[in-house]
Order: structure tokens, then sequence, then C-alpha cells
């Protein structure tokens, strides 16, 4: 509304009611306010939007109407169209009533007979939905930008509409060359039979899913990035573009590579070191094997000459010397034991073991029968609870493991007690599990990983004789072919010794 002098009170009222009749039929609130901030009139929109009767508006206060977090925003603009200027503002403002909304206001004053304004007539606009909208469209395309991953649109023809600046930093073309171009200027030569049939699968209107490939970029250097293209479809469903999302794995399929190559050296240096350490094994088991052996001919020398001296010099020596003879025999004896039984152990890692399918029942009577003698003298009792399974083992050693188990289930007992020995087996998935029981003095719970170790003892041999290696060929053994052993003991109440190897 031009600002017009209007002079006289007929004609003023005449160009109110004018001005009146062309605000109730605009679509749009509509409102005259005067100067003292009340309500003049409102049109049936402005009246709808505040969600109140006209008849309870006009006349009464701006603020007691809109409410005074309202009135504080707008007053700015009251000062401005009261001094005479024409107001237009977009701003989000919480009414009382429709609440918190984007409007969009255009005040003009009114000037009734005097110069100065006698009020103003505001028409407004809610564009919240818009903004809503515009808010929405603005967070996409902030996505959009903000993306790492490039993302272009095309059509059908193949000619590019749009690209972000991820794509405009990955393929070194800015947006303004590259739209308009054709969409291979970023496929190398052979890539375009993909892009074809990607291309087929679009006008069907189906997705790609992520696939990697290589791009080219302005520079002629190819990129590998991984790929989703999309359809874009126009309101109709019908597809008129595609959108294509690449995501440049070049420093991926670096690391890739980088990674591949790392556990290569590793594996080949794993087993580099594996080698070396096998070497080392085998020479410390020959070393063991040559000291053993080369141990045993001064020992019998010791034996054999301390067994003259007592049978050729007996009146000599005296009871004192007979009685260090007699001694020095033992050690001999004694140390030979010992070291037969080194030489059983290395032996056990030094041999080639021959597995064979073997019923665990035959292998318990043949080292059952080796016993015999020990059997009788203590009188113990041994029962197997028929029938056994079947393993994967070494006959020898089987039995030598089974032999070693038996001999501490017999030894292992309280003075004056009878060893009861039980022997039975159970199937655990491919394993077989054998169970060597008796009723002997049992072990603490603290040594059980302890004794399966060389020379490890828990008696003096003046209680229980032996040199402390059975258990460890046990464990040399079984392990050697594929199995595991362990116990399951207190002291005082027995001991079950198992081994389990494959069925
Ligand atoms: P050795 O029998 O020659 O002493 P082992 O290696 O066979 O050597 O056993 C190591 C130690 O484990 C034994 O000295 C003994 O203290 C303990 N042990 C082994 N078997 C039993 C058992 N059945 N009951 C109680 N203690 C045992």
């Amino acid at each position: 509304m031009a600002r017009k002098r209007v002079t006289g009170a007929a004609a003023a009222r005449m160009a109110e009611e004018h001005l009146r009749s062309i605000g109730e039929a605009l679509p749009t609130p509509v409102t005259r306010c005067s100067r003292d901030l009340r309500y003049l009139w409102v049109s049936q929109p402005y009246a709808d939007w505040l969600g109140h009767p006209s008849e309870e508006i006009v006349g009464q206060p701006i603020v007691d109407v809109i409410g005074p977090e309202a009135f504080e925003a707008i007053r700015p603009h009251i000062d401005r169209v009261l001094a005479g200027t024409r107001v237009e503002y977009e701003a989000q403002i919480s009414f009382r009533g429709p609440g918190l909304r984007w409007i969009h206001a255009v005040y003009t004053p009114t000037y009734g007979t005097g110069d100065t304004p006698d009020g103003w007539v505001a028409v407004v606009f809610d564009v919240d939905d818009r903004h809503r909208l515009e808010e929405e469209h603005g967070r996409l395309a902030a996505i959009v930008q903000n993306s790492d991953d490039a993302i272009v649109a095309k059509t059908l023809d193949g000619v590019i509409t749009s690209c972000n600046p991820a794509a405009e930093r990955i393929f070194g073309y800015r947006a303004d060359e590259a739209i308009g171009c054709p969409i291979t200027i970023i496929i190398p030569p052979d890539r375009l039979d993909e892009e074809h049939e990607v291309m087929a699968r679009l006008r069907r209107g189906e997705r790609t899913g992520h696939f990697d490939t290589v791009r080219k970029a302005k520079d002629g250097s190819l990129i590998d990035i991984s790929l989703t293209v999309s359809p874009i479809l126009d309101a109709g469903g019908r597809v008129v573009g595609a959108s294509k999302i690449a995501r440049d794995i070049t420093e991926r399929k670096r690391t890739e590579a980088a990674l591949k190559e790392l556990t290569l050296t590793l594996e080949e240096r794993v087993s580099e070191r594996t080698r070396e350490l096998e070497e080392i094994n085998a020479e410390l088991d020959a070393f063991g094997y040559t000291v053993s052996h080369d141990l045993r001919a001064p020992l019998r020398a010791m034996d054999g000459f301390a067994k003259a001296l007592m049978a050729d010099h007996a009146d000599t020596l005296g009871s004192r010397g007979l009685d260090y003879a007699r001694r020095i025999v033992e050690a001999a004896q004694r140390m030979d034991l010992l070291i037969q039984d080194l030489l059983a152990y290395s032996r056990l890692s030094r041999d080639e073991l021959r597995r064979e399918r073997l019923d665990l029942g035959d292998v318990v009577r043949e080292a059952l029968h080796g016993l015999e003698d020990e059997i009788r003298t203590r009188s113990a009792s041994i029962t197997i609870a028929d029938p056994l399974g079947t393993v994967l083992a070494d006959r020898a050693t089987l039995r030598q493991i089974i032999t070693n188990l038996l001999t501490n289930g017999i030894k292992f007992v309280e003075e004056g007690s009878t060893p009861r020995v039980r022997i039975r087996s159970e199937s655990r998935g491919l394993m077989e599990r054998l169970w060597v029981e008796d009723n002997g003095i049992g072990i603490a719970p603290r040594y059980h990983g302890r004794i399966f170790r060389v020379f490890e003892r828990l008696h003096g041999i003046e209680t229980y004789p032996g040199t402390g290696i059975g258990l460890a060929i046990v464990r040399r053994g079984t392990e050697r072919m594929g199995g595991r052993v362990g116990v399951e003991s207190n002291a005082g109440a027995g001991a079950k010794f198992w081994i389990e190897l494959p069925r």
C-alpha cells in the first residue's frame, strides 16, 4: 500500500472499508492494528491461525492475544512501521496459540487524517512447512557437501549433472568442469563394459550394491574405489538418472597389500625360526643321547670293578670296605637306571612314531604282562572295565606310557596296604580318554603340574624308589601322538591319571 494522504473523515472511512474488504478477501491471515497496539479487525484466516473467534480478538491488546514472548519479538517491527516505514521480515516466533512458527510478514502503515500513521495492516504468511522442507533439504545438501565419499549424479545417457566436493577432490575435476561432461571421463577404457552393464541394470530400476572397481582421475592416475550406483526416479517413479557414491579405497588397498606382505614375511620368519629351533632341539637331543650313552661305559666299569673288589678282596677290605664297595655298586646301578630312563625319554623325540589303530585293551594287557612280577610281589589287584576303546597311537610308546602309569599306581601306596588299580576308558568327541585310577597316597593339587616334568619327585628314593622320569615320558609320548595328559587327585585320596589320544 502506497503512502497516501486522505483528507476528510468520510473519505477516511471509505478507505478504511476498502482496505478491510481487500484484507478479508485474502486467503492468508490479515489484521489491522491501531497505534495503541490493539486489534482493530482481523480476517477469518487470522482468527483461525491464532485459534480464537475474531470477536475475542478485536479490541484486545496485541500482547494479550499473541503472548508477551511473540510481542517482544515483533515489537521492533511495530516501532518501525509506526515510524512510517513499510516492514517485511521473516522470523521464527513463538505465538500463544499456533506455537513456534516461521512467519513471513508485511506491515504497511495506515494514515487516518493526520501525518503520522494511526496504525498498520499486517499480512502474515505461515511459512513454517516451507522452512522445514528447506532445512531438511539444507541438511541433506550439507551431508552431500561434507561427505568423504564422492557423490556424482548423471543422466541415463551418462552425462554428469552434479558432483560434490569429495568427487572434485578424488577425481580432480572441478564441479563446473565435470557437469555436462560424459561420465566416461572418469572411466578407464577397460572398464567401459562394466559401465554399460551397470546402466542396463539401472534402467531396469535395480541398484548395484557395493562393488570394488577402478576409476581414472583427471591426471590419468587410477584410483581404487568402492562404488554404489542407485537409480534416480522422477515423481512418476521413472528412472531418469543415476547417482554414484564412490569411496576412495586406494589407502585401504595399499594397507591390505602391506598387511599381506607383512603376514607373508612373518610366516616366513616364524617357519625359519621354527626350523632353527627344531635343529637346536635335534642337536640337544643328539647331545643328550650321546652323553647318556657314553656315560654308561665308565659306569659299567665302576660297577664291574666294585663287584670284583667285593668278590676278590673281601678279606682285605674288611666289613667297612665291603660296605663302601656295595654302596658304589648301588650308586652305579641307580645312575644306570637314571641314564636308561633318560635315554628312553630322549628316544621318544628321536624315534619315528608309527601311528596305527590300536585296541587299548590289547596294549593294557601287554603292559600288565611285563609287570607280572611286580604285581605278584605287591599282591596288587588290577581291574579293567572292558571293553576299552581304540586309539590312533604308536604301539611301543603307548605300551611304555601305560606301563609307567600302572607302575606308579602300584608303587605309590601306604606301606602295608594292598594296591588296587582300575583301568577304564571313555570317548570324548574325537578323543578317547584312558583312566588309570589307584587307591594310593594321592597328590596334593599344587603338585599336579610339576610331577610331569623330568626329575620332579615328591618323595625320597628311600620311601618310594624311582628316577622322576616316568611321568615326563607319559606326557612327552602322549603329546607327540597328538594327545594330552592330566591328573585328578588329592593328598591321601588316591590318584586318577588320564591320557587322551585321537580315536
Ligand atoms: P617316579 O615314579 O620315578 O618317581 P614319575 O615321573 O613317574 O617318577 O612320578 C613323579 C612323581 O609323581 C612321583 O615321584 C610321585 O611323587 C608322584 N606320583 C606319580 N604317580 C603317582 C601316583 N599314582 N600316586 C601318587 N603320587 C604319584
